[in-house]
């Protein structure tokens, strides 16, 4: 590339008023309008074809001419073109879409990715801190437990059980045990386990707290949120391990099956309790009695065993009069 200096400048000039040079007359026209300087680069590296290097020292040019005060010319002046004003305001508008999508998700996956580093590299001791503070919000003995994260690992990584909660009658004291397979199927069986662990991950069973409403029932509470706004001391214990973003760190905790921040019930690990479909409700009912089933575990897809993980979240019941009698269903968003 050669030097381009002032003294050239003329024979530039002087080429913009052939018939060939219509175009570059326009922008410069559109350039006049604007005066924005995006659209000279704009122009020059997106629009611009195989010109691209002749038309970009015009565009230089009109700069410097603009910078001297003699931009505006009336001999030049022609309307330009509608199709190249449309191509442009197009392309603008387009471009500014995905310029800015792509900064929210890069912002979105930065944030994501801190919290997810920071979830990893807490220490037990950190993890069990902030879960005795969401224990200690329970007002009424616990009806049913998520699976919060640990950083602890069994000794393969094809260990795969959850025990059954003292509190969630009749099944209490047995395991949950997955086949994998097309159909996803869970069932029940004794063992002394006491740990969850899904693919060889180490969970802690955490009671979900309970509280009374106005009416007298029991409720169980699930939101993140309301856990640090009713407990000062667990935002304390979430900012020791992830200062920058403690609330969304609770939410990564509590939602196993998903690396995010946005809580979503849904990628919740749920023993007993109530499910969080994710399409419209499906009870299932008992072959028996033809009552209502219970909810005995939810559990989304990426934390079942096997090499083929299906997507989805999948829910096991059972009736409370006749134990033995279950089924699995799936639900897909
Ligand atoms: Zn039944």
């Amino acid at each position: 590339m050669g030097c381009v200096c002032i003294a050239d400048l003329p024979l530039l000039s002087a080429a913009r008023d052939q018939p060939g040079r219509r175009e570059h007359a326009d922008f410069r026209l559109l350039f006049q309008r604007t005066q924005s300087h995006f659209f000279l680069f704009f122009y020059s590296t997106v629009i611009a074809d195989s010109k691209r290097y002749e038309r970009f020292w015009v565009l230089l040019l009109t700069l410097y001419r603009n910078l001297i005060g003699d931009f505006t010319n009336a001999r030049t002046r022609v309307d330009p073109p509608p199709n190249l004003m449309l191509k442009i305001i197009a392309a603008t508008i387009i471009s500014t879409i995905v310029i800015l999508l792509a900064i929210l998700l890069i912002r979105f996956n930065r944030k994501r990715l801190h919290i997810v580093r920071c979830g990893k590299s807490a220490a037990d001791e950190q993890l069990e801190a902030i879960y005795t503070q969401i224990e200690r919000l329970s007002t009424e003995p616990p009806s049913c437990a998520v699976l919060a994260r640990t950083n602890r690992r069994s000794a393969s990584d094809d260990d795969w059980t959850i025990p059954v909660l003292s509190y969630v009658e009749p099944w209490a004291r047995q395991v949950i045990i997955a086949d994998p397979g097309s159909d996803v199927t869970f069932r029940l069986s004794s063992s002394t386990a006491s740990e969850p662990i899904l693919r060889g991950q180490v969970y802690r069973t955490l009671p979900v707290p309970r509280h009374l409403t106005k009416s007298g029932k029991a409720r169980n509470q699930f939101s993140p949120s309301k856990y640090i706004a009713a407990n000062p001391q667990l935002l304390a214990a979430l900012a020791a391990v992830c200062p920058a973003y403690p609330t969304d760190l609770l939410s990564y905790l509590l939602m196993a099956g998903a690396d995010t921040f946005e809580f979503d019930p849904m990628f919740q690990a749920r023993v007993g309790g109530s499910p969080s479909w994710v399409q419209d409700a499906e009870f299932p009912v008992c072959d028996e009695c033809k009552k209502r089933m219970s909810l005995i575990l939810q559990l989304p897809g990426e934390l079942l065993p096997g090499k083929k993980l299906p997507e989805g979240t999948f829910f096991f019941f059972g009736c409370a009069q006749h134990p033995n009698n279950t089924k699995t269903v799936a639900q897909f968003a």
